[in-house]
């Protein structure tokens, strides 16, 4: 696995490195945010490690422009801006995942190996349809009475696990696993930030379609989420 780290504190930087490749991971270090850039665009990552703060531009403005340039490599930001605006600000730019500043160690790998994890190949069918969303599992791409909807990576893992659950309630804990793969780091903000995202970018498309297939997720209080088709 070949990752990029855009970290300007240096000690950090090359700290994480080394620990990062005692774990088996190749490790690139950008320094700025220009570099960080220019090097996540000409390069097939594997995962992104973006701190929020960097000189010449900011995290934030790399991961827009990295998921502007239709890449959809997994994104981790990190930051010591722990607040629910941050993490917000840093899921809506296009990041999978946030880590605030400071961290263990052992956290950073947790998340990374949520964020790498793939679902199996050849295991499931290519093409799941519920009411009028049409996903295609394989290019990972979702059509909502054939608009295509512009969703980020954990979105639409997200849709394509209600699509294969349909009017089942999904809980939090489920969803973090099979989403994030990791229930324990995932916070209940970070599900309920990628919901309302969705929640949103479906309620867009229907709009386009009045006489289309009503399709919403709703929540169950106390309990989770479902997809509901009428
Ligand atoms: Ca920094």
């Amino acid at each position: 696995m070949w990752l990029l780290l855009v970290e300007d504190e240096t000690r950090l930087a090359t700290s994480l490195k080394m620990g990062l490749e005692e774990e088996g991971y190749v490790v690139d270090i950008a320094s700025d945010g220009m570099e960080g850039e220019a090097m996540a665009m000409g390069s097939a990552y594997d995962a992104l490690i973006v701190d929020w703060r960097l000189p010449q531009q900011d995290g934030k403005t790399v991961v827009e422009h990295v998921r502007a340039a239709g890449q959809n490599v997994p994104i981790l930001m990190l930051t010591a801006l722990d607040d629910v605006e941050h993490r917000v600000a840093g899921l809506d730019a296009g990041a999978d995942d946030y880590l605030p500043k400071p961290f263990k160690f052992e956290e950073l790998l947790a998340r990374l190996r949520a964020l790498l994890r793939r679902p199996p190949l050849n295991t499931q069918q290519d093409v799941i349809q519920v009411g009028g969303l049409e996903l295609h599992t394989k290019q990972r791409l979702a059509t909502l009475q054939g608009d295509k909807l512009e969703l980020r990576t954990k979105e639409y893992a997200l849709l394509e696990d209600f699509a294969r659950h349909p009017n089942e309630i999904i809980s939090r804990t489920v969803m973090a696993e099979r989403v994030w793969g990791d229930a324990f780091y995932v916070t209940d903000n970070v599900i309920d930030v990628t919901i309302s995202g969705l929640r949103h970018k479906l309620a867009e498309a229907m709009e386009s379609h009045p006489d289309g297939e009503p399709l919403r997720i709703e929540t169950v209080r106390g309990v989770g989420y479902r997809l509901v088709t009428e």
